[in-house]
């Protein structure tokens, strides 16, 4: 609508009576957020440049389609939009997409969410995954300066899983070994002073050196120094990759050293983040990484053991 049409649409509603100014009112509160959410899909997800089917660089416009441009492919003949190929394809209600992203932030249950959005259930559920997986992509290359890193344990889960190759464990339960064994996934944590942080669900059991190599080498700018506890691994780790490398002692009482090393950072998140996970009532072990971008995503969340399901 042109401005001259609009500026006289508005100074004719001084002439609605009181119903009509009603149902105006809640026609405009029923307006859709699609179209925006549409804008904000179209640019942030850029695929554009190239087909998302076979890489190909040549590909044109090809009309538009539930309110997104289409592109098509010149080699493999495809179309696609900005969605294809991205954890968010094909997913229905995008007028509700910003409202549940609030519901994200705000860690609500699948069934509150699904009420306040007023979909079923399975919907919210499903919307949770895919928008966690899209999330979660959203993370440090690297990390510089100081870092800390330590890992934490968290009893395997294999809720929602219909292979299950033991008996099944209370939820909530404990481990039937003692100490670090199989029956717990090793999540290992580095963050550094700009409180950028990375996560890795490194597998079952303890941590190893060469856990370590895989996943802190490539994420270690050149700059950096690490930081963690008195755990001998980190420190051959360290030592083999010419990495700088503070080791505080807790098991001796001992919390900075120089008055600048510490683990505090990412032990303080290890805490967050179980407190939050607790309110879940039993995460699949296979999610956890959904679980770990959705934490980062609100890095200065305070504790809370909200009753999530
Ligand atoms: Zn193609």
């Amino acid at each position: 609508m042109k401005t001259t049409e609009f500026l006289e649409l508005v100074s004719k509603t001084n002439q609605l009576d009181h119903r009509q100014r009603t149902l105006l009112t809640s026609a405009l509160t029923q307006l859709s957020d699609e179209p925006k959410v549409n804008e904000l899909i179209e640019n942030h997800f850029d695929n554009k440049g190239s087909c998302p089917h076979c890489a190909h660089n040549k590909c044109y416009r090809h009309g538009t389609a539930h309110g997104l441009q289409r592109y098509r492919c010149k080699a493999c003949k495809k179309t696609f939009n900005a969605l294809t190929k991205t954890p968010l394809a094909h997913l229905r209600y995008k007028a509700k997409w910003l409202d549940y992203l609030d519901a994200i932030t705000d860690s609500l249950t699948v069934r509150k969410a699904a009420s306040n959005l007023k979909v079923h259930r399975n919907t919210t559920f499903r919307w949770r995954h895919r928008f966690l997986a899209w999330i979660k992509q959203d993370r440090a290359t690297t990390l510089h300066g100081i870092t800390e890193a330590d890992e934490t344990n968290l009893l395997e889960s294999h809720k929602g899983s219909r292979k299950l190759d033991r008996k099944l464990r209370k939820r909530g339960g404990s481990a039937c070994k003692r100490g670090i064994s199989n029956e717990q996934v090793c999540i290992l944590i580095a963050r550094d002073r700009s409180k950028q942080t990375l996560d890795f669900v490194t597998g079952n059991g303890a941590i190893t050196k060469a856990i370590l190599t895989t996943y802190l080498k490539p994420i270690l700018d050149s700059d950096a120094l690490l930081v963690s506890d008195g755990n001998p691994t980190y420190d051959s780790f360290c030592h083999a990759e010419n990495i700088t490398h503070k080791a505080v002692n807790l098991s001796q009482g001992q919390r900075v050293i120089e008055g600048a090393y510490h683990v505090q950072n990412v032990n303080a998140y290890h805490s967050r983040f179980k407190s939050w996970l607790g309110g879940f009532h039993g995460v699949a072990t296979k999610y956890l990484p959904n679980y770990l971008g959705w934490c980062r995503m609100m890095p200065e969340f305070p504790h809370r053991t909200n009753k999530n399901g």
